[in-house]
């Protein structure tokens, strides 16, 4: 594979098209929509797996097809899938901007499963890193995870400290990613940015998250499981805040950079459950639960490089977040717990338990 003037941005590059993976889910989808506010051409690419339910999925894609009309494309596949990328790339005038969001998220399937996350995160990202470098690239920005730190005990996690610890397979594969890109940028002199996001929340959140869970199942009467004694913490970011934040990563091309995308204040279980039952106006009913391997206890971004380099600046406290994500969940669930089958529902999920 050769790399075609990957070194040098193309006078044009404004006018083409935007690549965005996981394009059909949380965090890709909103960065699409921001994207397509600001007048781009969006190319989706999301191979919509049955992770968490796919109609959640379909709802975004259908979001974005209505809010981009024919300035966005959709493609449903895999993104390992190389005829896909060429015919794409082939279609749409060989795109030198990516957003790449998909991967299998989660830690704790990740044990159980590492196969897949292989696949999808080390294999896949390394296809996208292919096509970028032999056709050229401006700007690459991919989504890394604040699970990379491992179990560090560093007050704040900074992006200057070692992260050779990965104690879950999803963040081993996260890590990998940024070695293969750091490569493809050494290789190809590829613009990338690796973001280190930490525990995103907001309307259309994933289900499987401790967010939307907790103010479903709180809503719906239903008990939360709390892992642990309630004294670990995690850097919650708002959506918006991590959408301007590769936003900005995508505009301001810097060789190969690691930035963490957090909100710098963590947040205790125990005060995050109060929080959304004061929201939500609900007590929570709580089960008890040993830790989980894979989990770490403690997440908190140091900002001040993304502050610096790209004038990233997170803009939603946590409680703020918490009451939109709560408001947002009220206007898509509008008779939550009141009609005869969500009542059966929430009693059958209360006795599986
Ligand atoms: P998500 O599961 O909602 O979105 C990921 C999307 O990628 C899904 O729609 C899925 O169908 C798609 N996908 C997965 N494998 C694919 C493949 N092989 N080909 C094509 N599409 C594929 O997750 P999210 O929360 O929006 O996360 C986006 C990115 O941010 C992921 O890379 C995730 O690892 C990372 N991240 C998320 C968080 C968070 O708190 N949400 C934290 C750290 C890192």
């Amino acid at each position: 594979m050769s790399a075609l003037d990957a070194s040098t941005p193309d006078a044009t590059a404004e006018k083409t098209p935007i690549v965005v993976t996981g394009v059909a889910g949380f965090i890709g989808s909103h960065c699409a929509e921001r994207l397509l506010e600001r007048g781009e051409t969006v190319i989706g690419i999301d191979e919509v797996n049955d992770y968490y339910d796919v109609k959640v999925k379909e709802q975004n894609v259908a979001l974005l097809r209505k809010k981009g009309s024919s300035k966005f494309a959709f493609y449903r596949g895999d993104i390992c899938d190389k005829k896909l990328l060429e015919t794409i790339w082939a279609t749409h005038g060989k795109p030198r901007r990516v957003v790449h969001m998909a991967a299998r998220a989660g830690v704790r399937p990740s044990i159980d499963d590492p196969f897949v996350y292989v696949h999808s995160n080390v294999e896949g990202t390394t296809r996208l890193l292919e096509i970028a470098a032999k056709y050229g690239s401006d700007s690459f920005v991919f989504a890394s995870s604040s699970s990379v730190y491992g179990g560090s005990t560093a007050t704040t996690f900074s992006e200057a400290d070692a992260v050779d610890h990965p104690v879950s397979p999803y963040a081993a594969t996260k890590k990998a990613c940024e070695l293969l890109a750091y490569t493809y940028h050494h290789l190809y002199n590829l613009h990338i940015a690796a973001l280190r996001f930490f525990t995103v929340f907001g309307p259309r959140g994933r289900p499987d998250m401790a967010p939307l869970k907790f103010v479903d199942k709180i809503s719906r009467g239903v008990p939360i499981q709390q892992f642990g004694d309630g004294t670990s913490s995690r850097d919650y970011t708002y959506v918006d805040d991590v959408v301007q934040g590769i936003i900005l990563a995508l505009d301001t091309p810097a060789g190969y950079q690691v930035y963490n995308l957090g909100n710098g204040s963590p947040t205790k279980l125990t005060d995050f459950i109060s929080l959304v039952e004061k929201e939500t106006g609900k007590k929570a009913s709580i089960e008890l639960l040993p830790e989980q391997p894979g989990d770490v206890p403690r997440t908190c971004a140091d900002i001040s490089k993304a502050r610096k380099m790209l004038g990233y600046d997170p803009k939603t406290p946590f409680a703020d977040g918490i009451r939109k994500l709560v408001e947002w969940y009220r206007e898509a669930h509008p008779h939550v717990g009141e009609t005869p089958e969500c009542i059966a529902r929430a009693a059958m999920e209360r006795r599986l338990m």
